[in-house]
């Protein structure tokens, strides 16, 4: 374990109120007592003081405060001087603590130092970022939910169940003369079971943490005047959040991106994706093809009245056409949603029509009418559900779930096909492992490297 005393800006760069510098290490205490001047520090007591430079020059004046290790954040000592919020004040009084001993913090090394010393897991890790990130009230309430622990909690109780079913079929291994009969022996068959179930109902709770925390990726197609732009301002609107419009050059792609009951949407209009080309419009084009290969979704957009306005108009076929006519040919993968605009021009009910290969929906993206079917579309194409209780969830956590999943699954059918008990209890060593990696019982360092680097300094 690194002994160095970290130190770091804790608070945002730029000017405010308070600005906080942080240390954790065996020479915080010492540090915090040469800059104040102070000579004993009261653990977490608020210590009016001034903060002077090596040269006993005063440089501010603020809080200094003292929370012994173990019990910290990080589990070491910490410091933390809150003086007034100037990027270059809390500079100098950065350079003043490495002057005195201690390094620059990495990004996220406090969060790392509290979860190597044991104060954290990684899931609870993650979920500080998370916190920090969120784009969302139900974001950023998920991941609270994360941090105090109900996420772990569920994981740390799978874990148990799973070890203690090892624990009975190495046992049953090791002793032959016990004459434990694998087959007809129904509480481990039982117990597959009831685990089975578990992780099933944690990944449905995972999948819509992760769905609350990285979105659905929308792409929306269509030719210039279906419609597209209203369509987008009534999403927006709706919910009054757009949060992020960039366009880079004017033919770029244009992002937004929008809320519907607490599942982010990121949406990229392909505006301009026919626009005979320039050197910058042909880049244009070919991000939103990329972007058009990797979204989640397609909504395909038109003007009914170009279509006849008939229903039966709109086939799979001419969407594919058309986006191959872009030069885009993976349709076939991705789910597809045709919205059918302009119903109200030619007296047509809002409604929606499933078909095998792609839904398709009838609104007015100026009255709003069928607004809430293409929502509920959705969100049931990613299977969201705004249920309360949610946590924070990410890729990997759904991933090694999914692992785990396929290791016990695999470790049932050893036993009732193959009676091999053995293979039984490697599968479920396996599925322990990959639990283990969600909250970082296991772990490589490349791993802890990948998260711990993309937190903010002085987290
Ligand atoms: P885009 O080029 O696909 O982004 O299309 P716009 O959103 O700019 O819309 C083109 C024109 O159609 C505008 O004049 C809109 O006011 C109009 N429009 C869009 N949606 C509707 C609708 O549902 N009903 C009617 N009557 N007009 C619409």
């Amino acid at each position: 374990m690194d002994k160095d005393t970290i130190a770091a800006i804790a608070t945002a760069p730029g000017k405010g109120g308070i600005g906080i510098i942080r240390l954790s290490g065996n020479k915080a205490r010492a540090i915090a007592q040469r800059i104040t001047g102070l000579s004993t520090l009261e653990p977490r007591h608020a210590h009016y003081a001034s903060f002077y430079d090596r040269h006993g020059e005063k440089l501010d004046s603020g809080i200094a405060l003292f929370f012994p290790g173990p019990n910290s954040f990080t589990g070491e000592d910490v410091i933390e001087l809150q003086g007034h919020g100037g990027p270059v004040i809390l500079d100098l009084l950065l350079t003043e603590a490495i002057a005195h001993g201690a390094r620059i913090a990495r990004p996220g090394e406090f969060s790392e130092r509290a979860f190597l010393n044991n104060k954290i897991d990684l899931v609870q890790a993650e979920a500080i970022a998370d916190i920090i990130e969120s784009s969302s009230q139900s974001a950023a309430r998920s991941a609270v939910r994360s941090l105090s622990g109900d996420f772990s909690e569920k994981i740390n109780q799978l874990t148990h169940d799973l070890t203690r079913l090892r624990v009975y079929v190495e046992a049953a291994i090791d002793f032959p003369d016990e004459e434990v009969d694998f087959i007809s022996d129904s509480t481990i068959v039982n117990s597959l079971d009831a685990i089975l179930q578990s992780i099933d109902a944690i990944y449905q709770q995972t999948r819509q943490g992760q769905l609350v925390r990285d979105g659905l990726s929308v792409v929306i197609i269509g030719k210039p005047n279906a419609g597209k732009s209203s369509l987008l301002n009534l999403l927006a609107g709706d919910d009054l959040a757009i949060v992020n419009q960039q366009a880079g050059t004017t033919r770029d792609i244009l992002r937004e991106d929008i809320y519907i009951d607490g599942l982010p949407l990121r949406i990229i209009d392909t505006a301009g994706l026919r626009e005979s080309p320039d050197e910058i419009e042909q880049e244009g084009i070919k991000r939103a093809k990329r972007e058009i290969e990797k979204a989640d979704t397609l909504l395909y957009m038109r003007d009914i009245s170009e279509n006849g306005n008939k229903q039966n108009l709109s086939t799979l076929d001419a969407i594919k056409i058309e986006l191959q006519s872009l030069g885009i040919n993976t349709v076939d993968q991705t789910p597809c949603i045709v919205v059918n605009n302009k119903i109200d021009l030619h007296a047509i009910e809002a409604q929606q029509i499933q078909h095998n290969a792609y839904r398709e929906i009838f609104l007015s993206a100026k009255t709003g009418s069928g607004l809430d079917f293409l929502k509920q579309n959705l969100k049931d194409i990613c299977g969201y559900q705004n249920t309360e209780g949610n946590f924070v969830a990410r890729r990997r956590h759904i991933d090694a779930l999914s692992q785990t999943q396929q290791a016990v699954q695999a470790g049932r059918q050893q036993l009732l096909e193959f009676k091999a008990g053995e293979l039984l209890a490697e599968e479920l060593r396996q599925a322990q492992n990959h639990l283990g990696q969600i909250t970082g019982t296991v772990t490589s360092d490349d791993l802890l490297g990948e998260i711990f680097s993309s937190f903010c300094i002085g987290k």
